[in-house]
């Protein structure tokens, strides 16, 4: 879809573009080679074309100054088409948008060894053992442990003057607490296997986890100190990392593993989290020092910021009418999901809760459809 039709100030339709038959790889960004046109008339038109996460370059030009200077290096954590083409076509039809430098991506990002779409990040969803140190191998701040807070993390990431991180782990952390994001990299779920979702506790690591160690291009080993940092150095080709360093902080934080008395706020909270059995069983690898043989080699995974949803976008009243700049509903146009920022234009405010997004998108699209059939 290119274009709105508006007929005598009321949207009636849609125009478009047919692209060229294509057989590209997987991966590969498909043609864009245009072979004819089309339009389509309809009562009414709700616009569900998602945010704007592909597309690096609106990222940039919105991103929010409270989280710092946009990486120069991103991965794609969301579908090509995720552009925000729609959303300057809606403009353009006269919807106002708002909020736009609101954003959620993620620091916790690999590049995928089997890309989907071009430059596709997988999101590590980490258990609470990792040891996060910046591109300079010092450890992050607390609260700024894996999984606590992923915009407050970005934001001390982007103070920081690179655009990459690295968890450090023991092998066994990397097996018990790694799950990774997407339907690919979830097969017990996708294939609603509970045997299988079961099964993780008894493997030692779960295959798509094994894939990018093997495959992947971010994971890095070493049985010893000395090799780990030199491998992440040959990574990044930065030479950030002191070996000297890596080793008084691995060595301080196994200190703090055996100490029963242990102030340090990241080991209190792996205990927290083995207080809840399901944790315990397949989220959170029983404490032990990376440095003992039993776990070795350690591991280091280099992080960059992987795109993933807009908070703000087609602002809508509570029926997911599209307004205009003075607050009037456009008449024919609605908008609903993430390219109405999940509802409103922004419903979810500069923050949200982890993994309530599609219940926005449901929530605006059913009001979008009583909106639709209570104005015809
Ligand atoms: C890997 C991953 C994991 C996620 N995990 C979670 C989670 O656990 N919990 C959660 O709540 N949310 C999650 N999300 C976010 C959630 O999936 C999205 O916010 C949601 O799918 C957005 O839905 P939508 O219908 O608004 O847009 P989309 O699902 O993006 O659909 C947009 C549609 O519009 C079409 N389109 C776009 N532009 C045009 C155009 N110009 N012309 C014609 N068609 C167009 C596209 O082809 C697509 O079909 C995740 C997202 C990803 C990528």
């Amino acid at each position: 879809m290119t274009e709105l039709i508006t007929t005598n100030g009321v949207v009636t339709g849609v125009r478009g573009e047919r692209l060229a038959t294509d057989k590209s790889a997987r991966g590969v960004r498909s043609t864009r080679s245009v072979t004819g046109e089309f339009e389509i008339h309809a009562s009414a038109v709700v616009i569900a074309s998602g945010g704007i996460g592909a597309n690096h370059a609106l990222v940039r030009e919105f991103w929010p100054e409270r989280l710092g200077t946009p990486p120069a290096d991103m991965l794609t954590g969301v579908p090509a088409y995720v552009d925000g083409s729609m959303l300057r076509v809606s403009e353009d039809a006269g919807a106002r948008l708002v909020n736009r430098d609101r954003m959620w991506h993620y620091v916790e990002g690999l590049a995928n060894h089997d890309s989907v779409w071009p430059g596709h990040g997988i999101r590590v969803l980490a258990g609470p053992s990792g040891l996060w140190v910046d591109a300079q191998g010092q450890r992050l701040p607390a609260p700024l442990f894996p999984g606590f807070d992923t915009l407050g993390t970005l934001s001390h990431l982007r103070s920081t003057g690179h655009d990459y991180s690295w968890f450090l782990l023991s092998s066994t952390v990397l097996g018990k607490e790694w799950t990774l994001s997407g339907s690919e990299q979830n097969p017990d779920l996708t294939g609603k296997s509970i045997g299988d979702v079961l099964g993780r506790a008894r493997k030692d690591m779960p295959d798509p986890v094994r894939a990018f160690k093997d495959a992947g291009i971010d994971l890095v080993t070493g049985s010893t100190v000395a090799e780990l940092a030199s491998n992440m150095n040959a990574l990044t080709g930065d030479n950030l990392i002191s070996s000297a360093d890596l080793g008084k902080l691995i060595v301080s934080r196994d200190a703090q593993v055996a100490n029963d008395f242990s102030k340090d706020a990241q080991i209190a909270a792996i205990h927290e989290a083995r207080r809840y059995r399901g944790d315990r069983l397949i989220r959170t690898a029983a404490p032990h020092r990376f440095l003992d043989s039993q776990h070795l080699p350690l591991v280091a995974a280099r992080l960059r910021v992987v795109t993933r949803k807009t908070l703000g976008g087609i602002q809508t009243d509570l029926s997911s009418r599209a307004l205009d700049s003075t607050g009037a509903p456009i008449r024919g146009l609605y908008a609903a999901g993430e390219a109405a920022g999940f509802g409103g234009g922004g419903v979810h405010g500069y923050r949200s809760l982890e993994g309530t997004f599609l219940g926005g998108c449901m929530f605006s699209g059913k009001a979008a459809a009583r909106g639709v059939v209570a104005d015809q």
